[in-house]
């Protein structure tokens, strides 16, 4: 394979699910949800396929879709983009992740991202010849440094990659840490490409906040989400980007080439799907909040040290009260040991030794499934 690839391995999310289905352990692994989105949001998919809107879907997405998503940024957020020029819906939060990067990074540029890093950034910053600069978050509340984020910064920087709701950790940027990130991308001239595919996965009452909406950000703002995560059918990858036209285009203009387009009878669906009523996103969010302090309870009375997530599908551990120090390591055995899969921190650092202890665990499984999680991890204790 080429140099480009040199390093990147094959998926962590992969090897794990894949060592699930082999061993027949309850994955809490990958982050995918165990039921199924609205029945409605299928049957609008299925009116699609079978009312036939089975060919090539426009570049930047179909209009509906586009409407919708400009919809839900003003909804939500206050947010104005324009549905033709603003907006551009991709395969997965991933592809618009890559396509981004492709289509504004130049080769030897720097791009800060927050680490642990979503392994996709890693990757696709290498594929387009550029160089990462990782602003650890660190245990025990993974608050962002800011002074090292500023520290950072060099002559080379051009973008930051945030991600928050933060995958792994569960961090939700406040307000305070979004100025500071804000000051620093006005100071030194960044694009910012904002990661929320979580917005709607947030506890506790914390609110998510898209960094486009600070003085000065909208017009360096690149925020990408994904219906995915916010409607459960992470399968469809049907994802987007909205911002300023110029970042915009310049993101289609890399995913032109890569896919063309994005799967035309589930965008009509996810259209829908951002309509819902407020008591659907209460309801998601809420559900999901019950589960994590199912696992985070459970998790805890068996010995690991627990990171209460504020946002996502997942809760951070430390495995050395157990008598464990390698995540790693823990991972590849604990199917044997325990007929359960999780991820390891380890390999989202650059900086190994502060993500070796940590252990990630998905909650977006039914409280039944964890339940059985939880009694198989109990040979632990
Ligand atoms: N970003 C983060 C932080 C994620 O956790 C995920 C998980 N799938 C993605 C992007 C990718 O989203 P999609 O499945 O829509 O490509
Ligand atoms: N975002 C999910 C996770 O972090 C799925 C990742 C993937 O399969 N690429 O587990």
């Amino acid at each position: 394979s080429s140099a480009r690839l040199s390093g990147l391995g094959t998926t962590i999310f992969a090897e794990m699910s894949a060592l699930a289905l082999r061993t027949g352990a309850v994955n809490l692994g990958q982050g995918f949800p165990d039921t199924d989105g609205p029945a409605e949001v299928i049957e609008v998919a299925v009116d699609a396929l079978r009312g036939g809107r089975n060919q090539y879907a426009p570049g930047t997405g179909v209009p509906e879709l586009r409407h919708a998503i400009a919809a839900h940024q003003k909804r939500f957020y206050g947010v104005d983009v324009d549905p033709d020029t603003e907006v551009g819906v991709t395969t997965g939060a991933t592809e618009a992740i890559a396509s981004a990067l492709l289509g504004l990074i130049d080769p030897g540029d720097e791009v800060i991202v927050l680490e642990p890093y979503y392994d996709s950034y890693v990757a696709v910053i290498q594929m387009a010849g550029g160089v990462r600069r990782p602003v650890t978050l660190r245990a025990p509340d993974f608050r962002l440094p800011i002074d090292e984020l500023r520290a950072a910064v060099s002559p080379q920087t051009t973008a930051i990659l945030l991600n928050s709701p933060h995958n792994p950790t569960g961090t939700v940027l406040r307000r305070e840490e979004l100025d500071a990130i804000a000051a620093v991308a006005v100071e030194h001239d960044l694009v910012v490409i904002s990661d929320e595919v979580y917005e709607h996965l947030t506890f506790d009452g914390i609110p998510h906040i898209p960094i486009t909406t600070l003085p000065g950000m909208a017009e360096r703002t690149l925020t990408i989400s994904s219906g995915g995560k916010s409607f459960s059918f992470t399968g469809w990858k049907i994802g987007w980007a909205t911002g300023p036209a110029s970042l915009v285009q310049a993101m289609i203009g890399a995913k032109q080439f890569l896919t063309y387009t994005s799967g035309s009878p589930l965008q009509p669906a996810i259209a829908h799907a951002l309509g819902a009523d407020d008591a659907y996103f209460d309801t998601f969010h809420s559900r999901l909040q019950a589960q994590r302090d199912q696992l985070c309870d459970g998790l805890a009375e068996i010995g690991f040290e627990v990171y209460v997530p504020e946002g996502t599908y997942f809760a951070t551990t430390d495995i050395r009260p157990l008598g464990f120090d390698d995540g790693v390591e823990f991972c590849r055995t604990l199917p044997g040991l325990a007929g359960v899969v999780a991820i390891p921190h380890q390999v989202f650092y650059d900086d190994v030794a502060a993500g070796r202890p940590l252990v990630r665990w998905a909650f977006c499984k039914q409280p039944a499934v964890i339940e059985q999680a939880l009694e198989r991890l109990q040979v632990l204790a």
